[in-house]
């Protein structure tokens, strides 16, 4: 073994050994699916170029890990059309080749990657820091067992814009609970240091890693597009056979997604320009109009990593610069920045709490005293979009129809379902996974016990989104809820916005006479009662 790979395991600043055979090192791409500013890929070319090393890259499917965390098909999809791109752009642009290799639980992908690096005579490998605690388990276990054999394995923290544990309390080290001076010492950060973005530079020498032949593979940009093609029909077939899904035509719901969003680093750094140079001048606003489209939707780039969230930081604060000079401050631009410290604020918070992994309430109290419901009938309804509220209804046919639900919409539904259903967040929090093409764990989460008062600066348990009122204010047209409650047409917006007269005009068949659409499977200001009085008890 090279003395590069008897160095210790954590040590970034080691010499090498180059009179030996030049050392072999791989980037293990994650959730970073980009080359531009991805640090852990940064990192490892520069240290390559010093020592003399070749580079390759891997990325490992991971269909059992998946099932587990109930990542979406319009997600896996999401990852299998970005593969071959990133692929290709790690060719040209680094000299790197890029092996997928299919793996399925996490424990597999210790023994492959030990195996690689013994076959091939790698002594370090990079890669980005994963939150979640079933992937720090799964770090730490391969941490340890290279560090046996004298491989290095270096992490760098690259998914937020300031890392976990960076913001702190200003009278210690403890953790902000609540959001907004969490976001004004986050802002401050920002304003007094300068934000690196980490480019790699191209390699000098390139590497395809041998893989034994029992290993399902790919190292060609057509291998890696039929690999991730085969891997995404068998996971697709996995999914329908679970019979809570069966009413989500998944087909349809790909071919949408696949519309939506184009794949790659390009794409998504297109639609970050295109939102700069436009919507974002009117964020504040219409961030609340569901039918406008006029967020940045990026998340699902942001999540699988194929767009660098500084990026997103710095463009918007480039355009508020360009709008008011240095000391700029612009209530639309500020307002999106604030919902990108929102998601470095779920990454502090998990960190902070790995119970939370576990599915543990942040308020673990709510896990005992509040008495959850659990009714399949009223779940399977809140699912198909069949609860008789027309905005909730129209926003989950939304989502089972195209992977991506509106954040004002994730509210009111989320609220309905652990409010006026009283249904455990839990389930809901699952569903969202599963259907989600943006599912990330830690937004998901935070989102989920946002509404259900059981997390963290979550919403007070007695403020309740009346979800007729939230689709007058929000929806007033309801051009969002007759998109996807089409039967719902000829009926005047002054009913679908209340209750009691969308009840009344049923009772009587009246403009409803014709539609097949169910009454509200219940009234809001009893359900808004009996939640109030389970969550004072
Ligand atoms: P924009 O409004 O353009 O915001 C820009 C970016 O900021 C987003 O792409 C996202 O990365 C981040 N962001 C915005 N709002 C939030 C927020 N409230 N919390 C954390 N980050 C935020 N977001 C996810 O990325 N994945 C999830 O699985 C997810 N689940 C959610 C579940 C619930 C119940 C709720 C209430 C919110 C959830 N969110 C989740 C947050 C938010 O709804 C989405 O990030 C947003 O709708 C994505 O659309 P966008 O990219 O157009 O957002």
């Amino acid at each position: 073994m090279s003395k590069t790979a008897q160095t210790a395991a954590t040590d970034t600043d080691t010499d090498t050994d180059t009179s030996k055979n030049p050392p072999h090192y791989l980037m293990w791409f994650r959730r970073d699916l980009r080359i531009h500013d991805n640090t852990a890929l940064a990192a490892l070319c520069e240290r390559a170029n010093e020592d003399n090393a070749s580079v390759s890259a891997v990325f490992f499917l991971t269909p059992e890990q998946w099932q587990a965390h109930d990542t979406s098909l319009v997600q896996v999809d999401h990852i299998a059309r970005t593969l071959p791109i990133l692929a290709k752009e790690l060719q040209s642009q680094l000299n790197i080749t890029l092996t997928v290799q299919l793996c399925s639980s996490f424990a597999d992908c210790i023994d492959a990657l030990t195996t690689l690096c013994n076959d091939n005579e790698i002594s370090c490998i990079m890669a980005n820091h994963e939150y979640e605690g079933n992937e720090i388990d799964r770090d730490e276990q391969l941490s340890k067992q290279l560090a046996k054999d004298g491989i290095e394995f270096v992490r760098w923290h690259d998914q937020c814009i300031l890392p976990p544990k960076t913001i702190t309390t200003n009278d210690g080290d403890s953790m902000y609970k609540v959001f907004t001076p969490f976001y004004k010492k986050w802002r401050h950060t920002l304003d007094v240091s300068t934000i690196q973005m980490h480019e790699a530079p191209a390699v000098d020498s390139d590497y395809k890693i041998k893989l034994p032949s029992s290993q399902t593979f790919a190292n060609t940009i057509d291998k890696i597009k039929s690999l991730s093609e085969k891997m995404l029909s068998d996971y697709q077939q996995t999914l329908e056979k679970n019979e809570s899904l069966q009413h989500i035509d998944m087909i349809a719901q790909l071919d949408r997604a696949r519309d939506a969003y184009p794949a790659g680093e390009s794409a998504a750094c297109q639609r970050l320009e295109a939102f700069v140079d436009d919507d974002i001048n009117n964020y504040d606003v219409s961030r609340d109009v569901p039918h406008l489209h006029a967020t940045s939707q990026l998340s699902a780039y942001l999540t699988i990593g194929s767009i660098s969230p500084r990026l997103c930081y710095l463009q918007a604060n480039a355009a508020q610069e360009k709008l008011h000079g240095n000391d700029g401050d612009n209530e639309d631009i500020n307002r999106w920045i604030s919902e990108l410290a929102w998601r470095d604020f779920y990454r502090h918070v998990l960190v902070e709490k790995p119970n939370l992994i576990r599915h543990k309430a942040y308020k673990e109290e709510t896990d005992t005293k509040i008495n959850w419901s659990y009714d399949t009938d009223d779940f399977e309804a809140w699912c198909t979009g069949m609860t008789g509220v027309p905005l909730v209804d129209a926003a989950m046919r939304c989502l089972n129809a195209t992977g991506f639900m509106h954040n004002r919409l994730r509210m009111v539904t989320a609220m309905f379902l652990t409010k006026d259903l009283l249904i455990d967040w839990r389930l809901g929090e699952r569903y969202f996974m599963q259907q989600l093409i943006d599912g990330d764990f830690a937004s998901n989460n935070g989102g989920w016990q946002w509404s259900a008062s059981t997390g963290t600066d979550s919403a007070p348990y007695f403020r309740i989104m009346n979800p007729f009122s939230q689709a007058n204010t929000h929806d007033s047209k309801a051009l969002f809820i007759k998109t996807w409650l089409p039967e719902l047409k000829d009926i005047p917006n002054s009913i679908l916005h209340n209750e009691d007269k969308m009840r009344k005009e049923l009772a009587k068949g009246g403009k409803f006479a014709d539609v097949d659409y169910p009454a509200p499977m219940v009234e809001h200001k009893s359900a808004r009662k009996l939640a109030i009085a389970e969550f004072k008890k």
